[in-house]
């Protein structure tokens, strides 16, 4: 199976690291002053306010912004134009920076990481707590599985101080940073419980050299089904990127997924459409989306879809994959034909049509039949035509 389309059953709301913070903040985990910036002038302005040193960070919805360039160190109001300057407008994994946030830098002595997430299989949280931190976990994993501390907590039983005592100790951090990383702790698993979070991690969580621990970097990921019982996390829906082209779609009642590929997929039932991807990838292709139009594929429905997927510029063929059952063939080809009236499309598309009335279909498709509108008899063959379109 390719990247799972989570948000078609789970609610998720990624906070920035800026949002990050301030939830933190709200149970008494210490973090830096820092401020929002939307421009270079804001940034400037914020650190002004702040006195330098800064750092400018980049806020986007992904991880390593380090690495990508989007964390620079600002000692001056100069470098904090120019780190400004090029941090704004960033593309860092496909997501566009749209705002920094300016704050006070501190000094390192260890960086080190700490999380908790949900064990599934496990039924408990997760903790995990490592002495190497400001890397990326699944690099310690993978290099250093002794350096990560795990610790599973029964979500009815709760989370001791001993408990945590015995963690920080499994952990070995060092003598200077036991007290502030037990208080940490505590604090980040009543925020994750509390909270309704699936996700808090720290990365890093450091030691300055003056002995204090502090959070340097928040990642969090709320729970979107608790927000009847935290009407304040609105704010937070307000700022998700959910992608642009899934936020297009979920207005238009459509279930979509954003994938990294260049194959437009619209299937009707997310069982087909999952399938469809599969194909997709199966022929030596990338899927760019996951969009099920479900149970009707009328006009409406499908230049709806077509006119979501056409907005993705990394679209460069549309593979249209229709089992009809209730839907018949006809209404399918008339939505298809109907469709491509009202919207005009970049890719060419590749229709599969099979089911209820199929052959009904296709004859009314094929009169329209070009090197635009393409159809191809097996699900198959449909994907392999709209792959080599896309060129992979
Ligand atoms: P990430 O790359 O998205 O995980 O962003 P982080 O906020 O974790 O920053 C990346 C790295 O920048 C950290 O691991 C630190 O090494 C460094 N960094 C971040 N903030 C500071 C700071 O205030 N002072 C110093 N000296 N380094 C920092
Ligand atoms: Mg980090």
């Amino acid at each position: 199976m390719p990247t799972p389309p989570r948000r078609q059953t789970e609610n998720h709301v990624d906070l920035f690291e800026y949002q990050g913070k301030e939830f933190f903040a709200e149970y008494g985990m210490p973090i830096s002053p820092g401020k929002i910036a939307f421009t270079v002038d804001e940034a400037v302005a914020a650190a002004e306010e702040l006195g330098t040193p800064v750092m400018v960070k980049a806020q986007v919805h992904t991880g390593g912004r380090g690495k990508a360039g989007g964390v620079k160190f600002a000692p001056d109001m100069d470098a904090v134009r120019e780190h400004a300057t090029n941090i704004l407008g960033l593309d860092i994994k496909g997501h566009i920076v749209g705002r920094v946030w300016v704050e006070k830098a501190s000094d390192i002595a260890e960086e080190y990481y700490a999380s908790f997430t949900l064990d599934r299989s496990a039924k408990k949280h997760l903790g995990m707590l490592s002495k190497e931190g400001g890397v990326e976990i699944e690099t310690v994993a993978e290099e250093n599985p002794d350096a990560i501390a795990k610790i599973w907590v029964d979500p009815v039983v709760g989370l001791s101080e001993q408990a945590v005592r015995d963690w920080v100790a499994a952990a070995r951090l060092p003598e200077a940073a036991v007290e502030g990383s037990v208080d940490i702790l505590q604090k980040l698993y009543t925020a994750y419980t509390d909270g309704d979070a699936d996700l808090v991690e720290i990365n890093p969580l450091i030691l300055t050299p003056e002995g204090k621990v502090h959070v340097l970097d928040a990642k969090v990921t709320l729970d979107g089904s608790s927000e009847f019982r935290h009407p304040e996390y609105e704010q937070y829906d307000a700022t998700q990127t959910r992608d642009e082209r899934e936020a297009a779609a979920h207005e238009k009642g459509l279930q979509y997924v954003g994938l990294e590929g260049s194959v437009g997929v619209i299937a009707n039932g997310a069982g087909l459409a999952m399938s469809t991807v599969d194909v997709v990838n199966q022929v030596g292709g990338k899927p760019a989306n996951f969009l099920d139009i479900g149970g009707g594929a009328n006009a409406d429905v499908m230049a709806g879809a077509l006119e979501v997927i056409n907005n993705d510029p990394s679209v460069k063929a549309i593979f249209i994959n229709i089992f009809g059952g209730i839907t018949r063939g006809e209404e399918v080809a008339e939505g298809i034909i109907e469709a491509m009236k009202r919207v005009s499309i970049d890719s060419p598309i590749v229709v599969r049509l099979d089911g209820t009335n199929a052959q009904e279909g296709r004859d009314m498709l094929a009169p329209h039949l070009t090197d635009r509108l393409m159809m191809e008899p097996t699900m198959l063959s449909a994907a392999e035509k709209a792959v080599a379109l896309a060129g992979n």
